[in-house]
């Protein structure tokens, strides 16, 4: 076979219809910044010094998207830059909730740390909640093409061995066709990623993976986003304030004579 030239040698681009997209900023509640905040002030006031400590973003399970309220784990280590995240932990806290509840990230103080941005440890345990979190957040992306080279097509019944032999990837019909595209659904997942300080400084990151249904295609990204805040007609009542009051004193433990493997990894 002779090419008349180099451009014919280039293969077609792949074939890719767009269905849904993954959040490019984040959404969230105003209720669930006032209640982050307040467990900062909370944590101030129970301890008399900032620590750091965790939570997680949730949402509604319809809308995974919009971060309406904030939990709060137990956190066993409370160090002052220190926060450690494990699957487990994830997991436990996710039965606690209610059915219609979904982690969708999670959310951390430094404290009074003057480390204003995400640490090597953060990026760890951003990892930690996108594994968690991605079966409940994933949604189809796209359809695209996987590019097959020697396609071979087949029909029903009227085949032998042989061509079965034939090619990388058989597609056997039930009637004869000259032509086939193969299309696999791109399933796309996030997490949230919020890290706050101190005078209401906040800074954040959203985390996606893709993934190819057949081709078995990964890549994994992340960004720093922006949030719009939501008005949910919820807001922090007094009542609310006391409750999470007593449980900042029973879940945030600040452990200030950590063991020395802590102290390696800080
Ligand atoms: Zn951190």
């Amino acid at each position: 076979m002779r090419f008349k030239n180099l451009s014919q040698l280039k293969r077609p681009q792949p074939l890719e219809i767009t269905l849904k997209s993954l959040p490019q900023h984040i959404l969230m509640a105003e209720y669930a910044r006032e209640k982050a905040f307040k467990i900062n002030e909370l944590v101030k006031l129970t301890f008399e010094e900032s620590f750091e400590w965790y939570g997680f973003t949730l949402a509604d399970q319809d809308h995974p998207e919009l971060i309406i309220d904030i939990g709060l784990p137990q956190n066993d280590l409370n160090l002052q830059d220190y926060t450690a995240l494990g699957s487990e932990k994830i997991a436990q806290f996710q039965e606690s909730l209610t059915e219609e509840l979904i982690i969708n990230g999670w959310i951390h103080s430094h404290g009074a740390l003057n480390y204003k941005h995400f640490s090597h440890t953060d990026e760890q345990n951003h990892l930690i909640v996108l594994d968690f979190v991605a079966p409940r957040t994933r949604k189809p992306l796209s359809k695209k093409e996987v590019a097959v080279q020697d396609l071979v097509l087949l029909e029903k019944d009227r085949f032998e061995k042989e061509d079965v032999a034939k090619g990388s990837v058989c597609l056997i019909t039930d009637g004869p066709i000259t032509e086939a595209r193969i299309m696999e659904t791109i399933y796309g997942s996030f997490c949230y990623s919020i890290v706050i300080g101190e005078g209401g400084r906040h800074e954040q990151e959203i985390h996606c993976r893709e993934r190819g249904v057949l081709s078995g295609y990964t890549t994994s990204s992340s960004m720093a986003a922006q949030i719009e805040f939501v008005d949910t007609g919820r807001s922090l009542s007094q009542p609310d304030i006391n409750a999470l009051s007593d449980e900042v004193k029973k879940k945030i433990k600040p452990h200030t004579d950590p063991p020395p493997e802590m102290i390696e990894r800080m």
